[in-house]
C-alpha cells in the first residue's frame, strides 16, 4: 500500500479521544514515509477545527493531511463554472471554511443550499432551509451518515436531517462526502496515488468501505465504531480486510512492508 486513508470518527478517535493503536499507526505512517489523509464525513469542524481536535488527541496533525466532506463540497461547488451563492446549514466552523474558500454565503437571496453536520441546529435554522427548499433551490449535503458514533452512543447526524426535511419538504440531496467520488477523487488527487495502490480504512460500510469498493481501492473496515462483525452479513458492502481496532491494520500494514 503507497498510501491510506484513515477515517476519524470510530477509527482514530471515538469522541475526544485516540482510539488504541491510531497513535502508533500515524507515527509508523510518518517513520515511514508513507502519505497518508485523515478523511472525514463529520462536518462540524473545518479542517482547522478538526486539526486542532487531533492535536488534543495527541496526534501532531498537519493540515494539509485532513480532507474533511465539507473540503469535498466546498471543491465541487466552488469549481463549477458559476458558484452559487449558498445557504449553509452548518456550524460556525464550518461557515468559517465556507467563507476561506471564496465561495459566497447569502442568507437573504440563495441559489443553493448546503446541508452539514450541524451541531448548533436551531428551529429557525431548519425553518428557513425548508422555506428555501420549498422554493426548488438546489440542494446539497455533506455526507450521509445517520448517525455519528460518540462515547455515549450514536447520536443524529446529517442522514436523519435530510430524513426530516424530506418528511417536510419533499426534497432529497445530492449528497457529496463518502461514500461519493467527489470525495475519493478529491483525497486521491491531493495525495497523487493512483486508488489501486491506497487503502481506506473505517468503521461504517456505507460510507467508508463502500467508497473503498466503488472506488477500486483496498479497504479494511475496523469495529471500533458503529459496526458490529455481525452487521457484515447480509450487507452488499464487503471489506477486503477486518480488524477489531486500527491496531490491528497497522500489524497487518507492517507485515505487507
Ligand atoms: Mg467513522
Amino acid at each position: 500500500m503507497k498510501a491510506f486513508l484513515l477515517d476519524i470518527d470510530g477509527t482514530t478517535l471515538l469522541g475526544p479521544e485516540a482510539l488504541p493503536g491510531a497513535k502508533a499507526f500515524v507515527a509508523w505512517l510518518r517513520a515511514e514515509g508513507i502519505p497518508f489523509l485523515w478523511l472525514t464525513n463529520n462536518t462540524s469542524l473545518s479542517k482547522g477545527g478538526w486539526q486542532r481536535r487531533l492535536a488534543a488527541a495527541g496526534l501532531d496533525p498537519r493540515a494539509a493531511e485532513i480532507y474533511t466532506a465539507g473540503d469535498a463540497t466546498i471543491d465541487y461547488l466552488a469549481t463549477r463554472e458559476r458558484p452559487p451563492r449558498i445557504h449553509l446549514v452548518g456550524t460556525q466552523d464550518l461557515r468559517r471554511a465556507f467563507n476561506a474558500s471564496g465561495l459566497v454565503l447569502d442568507d437573504r437571496d440563495p441559489e443553493a443550499v448546503v446541508l452539514g453536520y450541524d451541531t448548533e441546529l436551531t428551529y429557525e435554522k431548519l425553518r428557513e432551509a425548508a422555506l428555501f427548499l420549498q422554493k426548488g433551490l438546489p440542494f446539497f449535503a455533506t455526507h450521509p451518515d445517520d448517525t455519528c458514533p460518540t462515547p455515549e452512543g450514536p447520536v443524529p447526524d446529517v442522514g436523519a436531517f435530510l430524513a426530516l426535511f424530506e418528511r417536510a419538504t419533499g426534497r432529497t440531496a445530492r449528497v457529496l462526502g463518502k461514500p461519493e467520488a467527489t470525495m475519493v477523487e478529491g483525497a486521491l488527487g491531493r495525495l497523487g496515488v493512483p486508488a489501486s495502490e491506497a487503502c481506506a480504512i473505517g468503521d461504517r460500510l456505507a460510507t467508508d468501505i463502500r467508497m473503498a469498493n466503488r472506488g477500486g481501492l483496498t479497504s479494511c473496515l475496523v469495529l471500533s465504531g458503529v459496526t458490529a462483525e455481525a452487521d457484515l452479513e447480509g450487507s452488499d458492502d464487503r471489506p477486503d480486510h477486518v480488524f477489531a481496532t486500527i491496531e490491528g491494520v497497522h500489524a497487518w500494514a507492517r507485515e505487507l512492508r
